[in-house]
């Protein structure tokens, strides 16, 4: 417990942590169940290119989101790229700037020009308000991200893309687990792309996938993701590896195994969160739907500095001396992040919903590796820090004026 400044570590206190706590700490299911498996790859030196794990996977992943196809990747970024392809987009396509800069990088790379739509401030997700006054003749598509797990609006999506004839694809790193309308992410729009980085939900050391109920996008997807070959011999396009390794799946299926319990632990931080800061101005936990499945991997703050007393940036400040790393996300905007900073100088006029929440949002570690107690304390922290705000201010700038360059 905080009782007077001095007990903050930004002014010399102990740490509330001897040990840090991390946003996006990989959780590490079974173990013995993940040794069998590569045990069993090594037995069988059977590393990669179409093993049997990777297969497993896919098989499990199209069935936990009821999905005709599955195409495992090495990451999602390859993922999108291989989805990019896949779907023909070309000429501009309309991408939400609060996401992580992976979404627009793989645009960027395939030619693609991406057209920034701003977000709805609730949902943080792309505002279907703002997509058909950007739509021009050379675009098609839009790519949504299913930003925190939390869906797009996906019937008006659908409704948009169909009424203008254009490509419908989501990034869904953040959302594995995660449904819409009743039914798991994974089967909307034209593709769906999942990552399973370490940091995110269900891990595969570095992995993703590409999801869809069509059957010609599936088999590109296939074919462009093992350098276009159809035969031993023969190459149809241009191809690329994006293959997932066997240790890979191991690991994703040795996560989906433990993916229930993960969501309970996940769930628990999440309402400890919500219930610890209910009563502390000026931030607010971001809710989850509960008629939805989530996984509820991200604890998301939402600093009002008008009312806390304390910017997002100082209280991260704050939390980070207790050896609590809270992040910011998506900071600063990929529309402030090159090449697109230099590309499109404008961007920001045109984005206020995204500048006023890359500069509010504070993301708060979670997982197994943090217990209800470790979320007390971080809550506590907050709490006092929020409560001494105008102290605190006073005393943080003179150390801000010692440690300026
Ligand atoms: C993590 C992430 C990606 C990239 O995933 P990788 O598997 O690391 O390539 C793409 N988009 C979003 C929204 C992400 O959070």
């Amino acid at each position: 417990m905080k009782h007077s400044l001095h007990d903050l570590a930004i002014f010399g206190g102990a740490p509330a942590f001897a040990n840090p706590l991390h946003v996006g700490r990989p959780n590490v299911g079974d173990r013995a169940a993940l040794r069998a498996r590569l045990d069993r790859m090594l037995d069988d030196r059977w590393l990669t290119n179409g093993g049997p794990f990777v297969t497993e996977f896919e098989q499990r992943v199209a069935a936990v989101l009821g999905v005709r196809h599955c195409v495992a990747t090495c990451n999602a970024t390859v993922a999108l790229d291989i989805a990019i392809a896949a779907l023909g987009l070309s000429g501009e396509v309309i991408v939400p700037s609060f996401t992580f800069i992976a979404t627009v990088h793989a645009l960027q790379w395939r030619g693609i020009t991406p057209v920034f739509c701003d977000i709805n401030p609730q949902t943080h997700n792309i505002d279907i308000d703002h997509i058909e006054p950007l739509i021009t003749s050379r675009t098609s598509g839009i790519l949504g991200v299913h930003v925190w797990g939390r869906a797009c609006n996906v019937l008006a999506l659908a409704d948009i893309a169909r009424r203008h004839r254009l490509r419908l694809l989501y990034d869904a790193a953040h959302a594995f687990g995660c449904s819409a309308e009743a039914r798991m992410i994974g089967s909307f729009g034209d593709a769906e792309v999942f990552s399973f980085h370490a940091t995110k939900f269900l891990n595969a050391f570095e992995g993703g996938a590409l999801v869809t109920n069509d059957d010609g996008i599936a088999e590109q997807a296939r074919l462009t993701r093992n350098f276009g070959f159809v035969g031993e011999d023969e190459v149809s396009c241009v191809g690329i590896n994006g293959k997932m390794s066997e240790a890979s799946a191991a690991m994703g299926l040795t996560s989906l195994d433990c993916m229930r319990g993960l969501i309970a632990v996940n769930r628990r931080n999440h309402e400890c969160y919500v219930a610890g800061l209910a009563d502390v101005p000026g931030v607010r936990v971001a809710k989850y739907d509960d008629q939805e499945e989530n996984n509820f991997q991200y604890v998301v703050l939402e600093v009002d500095d008008s009312a806390s007393g304390l910017s997002r940036d100082r209280l991260q400040q704050i939390l980070r001396a207790e050896n609590i790393l809270a992040r910011r996300y998506f900071h600063p905007g990929c529309h402030r992040m090159e090449p697109y900073r230099t590309l499109y100088p404008n961007a920001q006029h045109s984005l206020p919903h995204t500048e006023t929440l890359c500069a509010r949002v504070l993301l708060l570690p979670t997982g197994t590796t943090v217990d209800r107690s470790d979320v007390q304390k971080v809550c506590d922290i907050l709490r006092f820090a929020v409560a001494n705000s105008r102290p605190i201010e006073v005393k943080a700038r003179t150390l801000d004026h010692l440690t300026a360059p």
